[in-house]
């Protein structure tokens, strides 16, 4: 199958002029998708034969599935259903600098991290460019929220979906479409090393955050098991490499857990990783997933006040949308299996 949504102004200019189309075309097409059309008919500017041929290649657009909107900020999630009946969630966010969404890069999640709700069921499959771009501009149809920045911190583990990732940053950062500066787009990971190495040479400014929770092997091994594949060392030696690569200031996300990786040891230990790097702590008080054991820290502020006694910057991350299960890791398996319309995504 020709996948339309996933390709770029230029690819789609081939691609017309295969069919005998003016070169023209193919950007007209870019900026239709990029305006979220959901029918070919709405392409009013485009002849009928290239109509025929872009509903022939089996063009497709997310459908709401659901939709909830928290009443304390404004923040909405969006649970999309795919052209396939598998479905992801999408959530914006605002600020006052803009608004943000955070939009997911695979249905389900292989990671297997014990805190996060979104691998519960493990992997189906990796989301398509058109797939990940389509979040954005679906959001933004939906919303009326003009889109200013973009989070790769939805469902899935972005550099275990490498190649449609790249294509869609590529996509989403084009002038003749949603024109999203990479400055303004981060993403998020468990921290595969040879994924950040590879992204360290593209050479692109945008924000990687890496998915730390703990610094040392014991603890960090415990909550994530990609842990055992890339230690501790070996993903901040990664780090190191991708900062010396692109001058970009690595931001570290911390998830504070109750008696797991919230004592006065682990604030240490970070502390003493960090130390002499450039780097940003962000640290989320856990957000408690249904089933799970594990609880949210009571120690958010003296486990900050630790860091920042060393010269480590910390944020405390605010929690948007807790009234609709919308923050870190949970977005739920539950609301991504088929057929279960109306049934609570948190
Ligand atoms: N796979 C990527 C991106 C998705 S998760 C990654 O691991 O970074 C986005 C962020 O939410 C990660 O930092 C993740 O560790 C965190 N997270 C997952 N579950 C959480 C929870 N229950 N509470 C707080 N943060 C959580």
């Amino acid at each position: 199958m020709t996948d339309l949504r996933s390709m770029t102004p230029e690819e789609l200019t081939a691609w017309c002029k295969n069919l005998g189309q003016p070169a023209f075309r193919g950007k007209q097409l870019f900026q239709w998708f990029s305006r979220g059309v959901t029918s070919v008919d709405e392409m009013t500017d485009l002849p009928k034969s290239l109509r025929e041929e872009v509903a022939a290649a089996g063009f497709s657009a997310p459908a709401v599935e659901r939709k909830q909107v928290s009443k304390q900020d404004g923040t909405i999630k969006y649970l999309w259903r795919l052209a396939d009946g598998n479905c992801v969630e999408s959530v914006l966010m605002r600020y006052h600098h803009g608004n943000s969404v955070c939009i997911s890069s695979q249905v389900g999640c292989a990671m297997g991290c014990a805190f996060c709700a979104s691998t519960q069921g493990g992997k189906v499959r990796d989301l398509t460019a058109g797939e990940l771009l389509d979040q954005v501009i679906f959001t933004e149809k939906d919303s009326g929220a003009p889109i200013s920045n973009i989070v790769l911190m939805g469902i899935g583990e972005p550099l275990d979906n490498y190649e449609n990732v790249m294509r869609f940053l590529t996509l989403v950062n084009h002038p003749a479409g949603k024109n999203i500066g990479m400055r303004h787009i981060s993403l998020s990971t468990c921290g595969l090393v040879k994924g950040i190495d590879r992204l360290a040479e593209e050479g692109l400014q945008l924000t990687l955050s890496v998915s730390l929770h703990a610094a040392d092997d014991e603890t960090r091994s415990r909550l994530m098991p990609v842990n055992r594949a890339y230690p501790v060392d070996d993903l901040l030696d990664a780090c190191r490499r991708y900062f010396q690569k692109t001058g970009r200031r690595i931001s570290y996300e911390y998830a504070l857990i109750d008696g797991v990786n919230d004592t006065p040891r682990h604030a240490r230990l970070l502390a003493d990783r960090l130390a002499g790097t450039i780097a940003h702590v962000n640290l989320i008080p856990l957000n408690h997933v249904e089933e799970s054991p594990l609880r949210p820290s009571r120690r958010v502020a003296a486990f900050q006040k630790q860091l920042e006694e060393r010269g480590i910057t910390a944020t405390v991350r605010r929690r948007l949308g807790s009234d609709i299960d919308a923050s870190c890791g949970q977005l739920r398996r539950k609301a991504m299996t088929a057929g279960r319309k109306g049934e609570d995504a948190g």
